[in-house]
């Protein structure tokens, strides 16, 4: 955009260290009048101006043009090309020096320069910037980076990666021609990182493989395959009854303080040693709990393979925003090397928060519950991007756990709605339970996995084939038995079952379960050992028959652990050495009635084809 004055007049400022000759004045003319059709040399207006700290040379600027013919400009071109060239050449600094002076080329480009109108809480409004694109960076003059987000007819809205510090009214910026993204590579496991992929860790710079934009594309319908592989939590209640497979999205939802964060944290402990890379994406948290999650992931051993991308509650809101973009950027280069990778959005609520502050202060039309209309498009090409790549692609993944924050239980409200749809099945955590100290708090009614399912091991869904009904009965009966005291037995013993099962669900804290462990509790469970022991709690009942079997049947957990099936055979057997441990934990004066009858129940025989 050029600055005419009258109808066909232009306005120029010419910046210099020396005045320029006649002669060049006059060759600055001509060039200006060429350009913007001056309709003669007298209709351009020359400003001169000397400032010396442009080092040598002109920058001459026309309206929002700018031609930067100075030595400062060349210093920085050359700054520029050095970094290009370090990206490029991995390593020795002789040979990254030679070919950057060897490619180096002057340009005397014009660049666009655009002024600052308003700025203020990490927004700014520009004007003049006219060829910039949605989401590309730009570069105030003091070094401060922000992103392209509305783009108007006479002006761009951006917003700030970094405090606004000396941004004001006035303050030049330009566009760098380039999308924001983040640099990544394999580097980058085992580190902490900002939203733009910074070090936060004070482990040193991270050698970067390639720029990655944090904005990309879904892979389409032909660049996937079902979910067929399963991503193993280690939590019983979730592995049985709602299993998440290697592509899924599945949701985590709860009130605050129900165990959100400590379950996708079991699920990152669990990958140890399972060729999986986690990545954890912290979305406006405090400092001091992803602090004490970073330390720990270190102690259990689990940096080795995860990376944490962080973005605090003092973080401006435009970095909370593209956080889980970018740590799915990181995730993508994982995925298109054919490795499986798990990403936790921590917490998506959050992040809704923040993109409705960014929308608000860019005077966008708030919309339900004062969110912009396009919210849950912000959700959706985020989660979208989690697939199972083709064969063809290498077959690699992203599993995605975006975790919600209700207010008072309700699923209901906009964003837990929105989210709730877009993903594949949600795990619903209930405060009520988490008191009761049923944990993991896991609602088993609401929750739900849509495609897991066929990514289950054959053993697994064997094992727990009837465990969700069994529950649901379990509560329904529960409700309606609660003041009677005079039940019938059939009654007493589903109750006692599903006590039991329910029992059986309560997990500790970073003790994950291999899947053997799980398919072995679940069929002792089914053929009421845990219910019948009066003498023991469920919970160290469990424990001993595990250890049980892994003293004295290691054959049958590692042919559930080779074949992942659960033949009649084996299935016999483990009830046969299940019988074998009952027995052998019998408490001592072994008269106990109730306790004798335990294994020998004839119902039991009864309920079990496999055994009759
Ligand atoms: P917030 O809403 O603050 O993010 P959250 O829903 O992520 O909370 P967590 O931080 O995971 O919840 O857990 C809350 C507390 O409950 C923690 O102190 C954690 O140790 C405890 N907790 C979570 N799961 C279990 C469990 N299975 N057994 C025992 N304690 C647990
Ligand atoms: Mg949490």
């Amino acid at each position: 955009m050029s600055e005419h004055i009258g109808t066909s007049g232009v306005r120029a400022l010419l910046k210099c260290v020396t005045r320029p000759t006649p002669q060049q004045e006059e060759q600055f003319r001509i060039f200006l009048d060429r350009t913007y059709h001056a309709g003669g040399t007298e209709n351009v207006e020359l400003e001169i101006r000397v400032t010396p700290e442009i080092h040598g040379g002109f920058i001459l600027d026309v309206g929002s043009d700018e031609y930067d013919w100075s030595t400062h400009g060349r210093e920085r071109q050359f700054e520029t090309a050095i970094d290009e060239a370090r990206k490029k050449s991995r390593g020795d600094l002789l040979p990254m020096l030679k070919t950057a002076i060897s490619e180096f080329r002057v340009l005397a480009q014009k660049s666009e320069v655009g002024t600052v109108e308003t700025a203020g809480d990490g927004i700014v409004t520009i004007q003049g910037l006219d060829h910039v694109m949605y989401g590309e960076i730009i570069l105030f003059e003091n070094g401060v980076k922000g992103m392209v987000q509305n783009i108007e007819r006479d002006h761009v809205g951006a917003i700030l990666f970094d405090q606004e510090g000396t941004i004001g009214e006035g303050s030049r910026v330009t566009g760098i021609g380039k999308r924001a993204g983040i640099p990544v590579s394999d580097a980058y496991l085992g580190r902490v990182v900002d939203a733009l992929g910074n070090p936060m860790d004070g482990g040193g710079r991270i050698e970067a493989d390639e720029y990655r934009p944090i904005e990309e594309p879904a892979p389409g319908i032909i660049d996937r395959q079902p979910v067929s592989e399963p991503m193993e939590t280690g939590i019983l209640a979730i592995d049985s009854m709602f299993p998440i497979g290697r592509g899924q999205r599945e949701l985590i939802i709860g009130d605050r303080q129900t165990g959100k964060t400590s379950i996708a944290v079991d699920t990152i402990l669990n990958q140890k040693g399972k060729n999986c890379i986690c990545i954890y994406t912290a979305i406006g948290q405090k400092a001091s709990t992803v602090a004490s999650l970073v330390n720990q992931l270190k102690k259990s051993g689990a940096m080795d393979y995860s990376v944490v991308l962080v973005s605090t509650a003092a973080d401006p809101a435009p970095l909370q925003y593209i956080a889980p973009y970018s740590a799915t950027s990181l995730a993508e280069y994982f995925m298109h090397r054919g490795k499986d990778v798990l990403i936790v959005y921590d917490d998506l609520s959050k992040h809704a928060v923040a993109y409705r502050t960014i929308s608000l202060l860019l005077g966008r039309s708030p919309g339900r519950e004062a969110y912009p209309g396009d919210v849950f498009y912000l959700h959706s090409r985020l989660l979208e991007r989690s697939a199972r790549l083709s064969e063809r692609l290498g077959g690699g993944s992203i599993t995605a756990l975006p975790i919600i924050e209700t207010q008072g239980g309700d699923v209901s409200a906009y964003i837990p709605t929105n989210v709730i749809s877009i993903t594949d099945g949600q795990i619903f955590l209930e405060s009520n339970l988490f008191f009761q100290g049923q944990r993991p708090a896991v609602n088993v009614g609401l929750s739900v996995s849509r495609v897991g399912g066929a990514a289950q091991t054959k053993a697994m869904k064997k094992a727990a084939g009837s465990l969700r009904i069994d529950l649901a009965q379990y509560r329904e009966m529960e409700v309606f038995t609660q003041f009677s005291s005079d039940l019938d037995t059939s009654t007493q013993k589903l109750l006692k079952k599903g006590k039991a099962q329910m029992e059986l669900l309560r997990q500790p804290l970073g003790h994950p379960m291999s899947m053997a462990e799980q398919v072995l509790s679940l069929i002792a469970a089914e053929h009421n050992l845990f219910s019948d022991m009066d003498h023991l709690p469920v919970k160290e009942c469990q424990g001993k028959l595990i250890r049980f079997f892994h003293e004295s049947h290691p054959d049958l957990i590692a042919r559930l652990e080779m074949t992942k099936t659960l033949e009649d055979d084996l299935k016999e057997r483990i009830l046969a050495a299940c019988d074998e441990f009952a027995a052998s934990v019998k408490p001592e004066d072994g008269t106990n009635e109730k306790n004798s009858i335990s294994m020998e129940d004839p119902i039991r025989a009864k309920d079990n084809p496999a055994r009759a």
